[in-house]
């Protein structure tokens, strides 16, 4: 899993996450719930490795990260507006990670279909990202970053960009995906429902701290602030 340590960063004078401790199970659905400027970009990118925190440590999967490259810690990606090579098949660019790590080509080859089955576009390999909706261009971006096998998933928004009913159908998908694959992830999101519907564990974040952490029950039956009664009050 992942133990976050006492960890702050600061931006000038803001305290963008402050002195944070948190541990995510190995093998869980996490979401980083929050209003706009409460810092679950900032924690994702610490864990990440793309922000090195001002103090406190970071463990992935046991080993110390927090001086760890990006590269050495093994994670997978997926952003709001997360780009796929406009120029590559969807297969290549599943395959793009792969035949960066130098893995054989018969095992790329089957590791793609095989990623393809999982995200249900079986027929559409050849397609090029322009050819593709919205929904479909986040499956393809989430089969890449799991295309390298990491050993964390982080997800910012993945689905922030697409439309209300897209949305609801990737959600359902990605809890069925991650039953399946089990890939330890943390998915940042500002939508209550989102992290309700998805989520086996909900972090609540607040100004750079942590208000709640607990299952979508918990959360929803015993809020433990009164921030957290008012920003996830009842789901419309
Ligand atoms: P949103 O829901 O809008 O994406 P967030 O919870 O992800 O918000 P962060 O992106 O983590 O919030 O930002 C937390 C605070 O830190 C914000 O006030 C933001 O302006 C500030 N911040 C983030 N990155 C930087 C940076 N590189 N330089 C200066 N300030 C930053
Ligand atoms: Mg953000």
């Amino acid at each position: 899993g992942i133990v976050v340590e006492n960890v702050s960063k600061q931006f000038g004078s803001f305290k963008a996450v402050d002195q944070v401790s948190l541990e995510i199970k190995t093998g869980s659905l996490v979401a980083l719930l929050g209003p706009s400027g409460s810092g679950k970009s900032t924690l994702l990118r610490l864990i990440a490795g793309l922000e090195i925190p001002d103090s406190g440590k970071i463990w992935i999967t046991g080993k110390d990260a927090t001086n760890q490259s990006v590269q050495d810690r093994n994670i997978g990606f997926v952003f709001q507006h997360y780009a796929l090579f406009k120029h590559l098949s969807v297969r290549n660019n599943i395959a793009f990670g792969m035949e960066i790590q130098k893995v054989p080509k018969a095992k790329i080859k089957a590791r793609v279909e095989e990623l393809l089955e999982l995200i249900q576009l079986k027929g559409l390999g050849d397609r090029y990202p322009s050819q593709l909706s919205g929904g479909q261009r986040q499956r393809v971006a989430l089969a890449r970053s799991l295309a390298v096998q990491p050993k964390v998933l982080l997800l910012d928004e993945p689905f922030g960009a697409l439309d209300a009913k897209v949305r609801k159908d990737l959600r359902a998908w990605l809890r069925r995906l991650h039953d399946e694959v089990h890939v330890t992830t943390v998915f940042v999101t500002h939508d209550q429902e989102e992290a309700m519907e998805v989520a086996d564990e909900i972090v609540v974040t607040n100004k750079g701290k942590i208000e709640q952490v607990g299952t979508p029950a918990e959360i929803y039956d015993h809020p433990a602030t009164p921030f957290v009664m008012s920003f996830i009050g009842p789901v419309n």
